[in-house]
């Protein structure tokens, strides 16, 4: 046991390296490896504990687990990883329940007390784990609906909606009591049963633009509710992993709340964007303003002549998968003696990180990359913004229009440069559903293509 002990502490450390090593794209590879060797670890040493009597059926599980799950990683295009995310989520969170259920059934397999006679810690532990993995069940599955497009990304809200979670929330936490008390199995179901519910009642109000935050917190809960489990099960490393997921998931939700300047308690009970998707809110109407529409000569012509140049990656380089063309584009730049950098906006592209990761794998320095807070000032003297495929992020309607959706969330000042570049397809709207002013500005050229297509042809018109 000693050992196992130890294993598992050497694992726990390797979590926490994984955890920092991730937190940069130049330290994610060996993150990832800290994670892999961490698990390696844990499972093997899990293996080795007295009180696991079968080895082959946990074996197959990893099996069939495992291929399922390499099969879906190597398939899932980047731009599919936020709902496979919480697809994940929704997994981790119906483990939880039917740990729980395992060991309300059967106590005595789990040394936490006999049947009727479950000790009164494990039994808080159990029913918070099962109220928090149900919850997390429903709410990914709902977030994974969203953001799959298979479920309005649009905001479901009714009267009382808040009201009525409350009570919910209330009924949950009485019934948690009541269990503790009798050890009713009726009570243990029920409980399920309204944290299912809750869970699809708190995310279906929550708009799309505040979708990444609430990945994030779903994550966060699937830390929690291993926690929970982790205490019913006496595992001391599921108690440290799960406290690492739920706390980092919780700080990134932070993060990105400060990052968007929404308050967290707003996005938790959301209706925020409840007119998103209606393709003109929060903009002004743009029917009969002029649009500068230009061609890949065009741009190459004024980026070849600038001195400055800052490219702003979103999600539509990631749908054109364009990365790669981007930084041929910027190496050609870069010899005509253009100073290139990348801007980087905290919620661009479909989860957090998403441009880092995609700029490193066409493996641009990353010292070339930076943040919002450290380039926005730059904008007014750079010569050229070179938007591709992004567009929310660079919207002024989020600093001028309180009416709308994504107002409050820091945007890339792209506007201040002397010349912006826009590329995508059309003039339609981003993920939140608005018009963006710039598109009409003088100062702005469209360039309307695909942006891969498009940055093809502008290496072209620069050779
Ligand atoms: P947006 O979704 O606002 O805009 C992307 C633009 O890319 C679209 O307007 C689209 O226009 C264009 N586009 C799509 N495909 C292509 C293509 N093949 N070639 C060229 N252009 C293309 O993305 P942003 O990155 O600007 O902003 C991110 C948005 O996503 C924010 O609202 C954010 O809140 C939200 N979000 C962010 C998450 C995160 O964690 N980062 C997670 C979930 C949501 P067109 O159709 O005309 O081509």
């Amino acid at each position: 046991m000693a050992l196992i002990a130890i294993a598992y502490l050497i694992a726990a450390i390797c979590f926490i390296m994984a955890l920092r090593g991730l937190s940069g794209p130049k330290t994610a590879r060996k993150g990832v490896l800290f994670g892999v060797v961490g698990m390696g670890l844990a499972i093997v040493a899990t293996m080795f504990n007295p009180r696991v009597e079968d080895h082959i059926l946990p074996l197959v599980g990893i099996a069939i687990g495992g291929l399922i799950g390499t099969g879906i990683a190597k398939k899932v295009a980047m731009t599919a990883l936020p709902q496979l995310m919480a697809a994940f989520h929704s997994l981790v969170g119906l483990a939880a329940v039917c740990v729980a259920a395992a060991a309300f059934y059967n106590p005595e397999a789990y040394g936490i007390g006999t049947g009727g006679h479950i000790h009164a810690g494990s039994l808080i532990e159990m029913a918070l784990g099962v109220a928090i993995g149900a919850f997390t069940f429903t709410g990914s599955i709902i977030a994974f609906g969203k953001l799959q497009g298979l479920i309005s990304g649009a905001p479901l809200t009714f009267k009382g909606q808040h009201m009525l979670n409350a009570i919910i929330g209330g009924v949950i936490v009485t019934l948690i009591v009541m269990l503790c008390f009798t050890q009713s199995i009726v009570f243990f179901w029920m409980i399920v049963i309204l944290a299912l519910v809750l869970g699809i009642l708190m995310i279906v109000p929550i708009g799309g633009a505040d979708m990444p935050v609430i990945v994030s917190m779903l994550n966060s809960y699937s830390g929690w509710a291993a926690v929970g489990i982790g205490f019913t099960l006496t595992n001391s490393l599921l108690i440290v992993t799960g406290a690492l997921v739920g706390a980092s998931g919780a700080i990134l939700s932070y993060i990105m709340c400060k990052n968007m300047n929404r308050s967290f308690i707003s996005v938790l009970l959301g209706g925020f964007g409840a007119n998103g998707e209606a393709g003109a809110t929060g903009g002004a109407d743009n029917s009969d303003k002029n649009v500068k529409i230009g061609s890949a000569e065009d741009a190459a012509f004024i980026m070849k002549n600038a001195e400055s140049v800052i490219i702003v990656p979103g999600y539509g380089m990631a749908v054109a998968q364009a990365q790669h063309a981007v930084k041929e584009m910027a190496d050609h730049l870069k010899k005509e003696g253009v100073k290139v950098r990348y801007a980087i906006h905290p919620v661009a592209g479909r989860m957090p990180g998403h441009m880092n990761v995609l700029l490193a794998e066409a493996n641009v320095p990353y010292d070339d990359v930076a943040e919002l807070e450290d380039i926005n000032r730059e904008f007014a003297q750079c010569d050229v913004a070179f938007v591709v495929g992004a567009n929310d992020i660079t919207n002024p309607a989020a600093l001028t229009n309180p009416a709308s959706p994504i107002f409050g969330m820091p945007i890339l000042d792209v506007s201040k440069a002397k010349t912006v570049l826009f590329i995508k397809r059309s003039l339609g709207s981003g993920y939140a559903g608005i018009d963006n002013e710039l598109f009409y500005q003088p100062n702005t050229m469209m360039l309307l293509d695909n942006a891969k297509k498009m940055v093809e042809n502008i290496i072209k018109a620069l050779d």
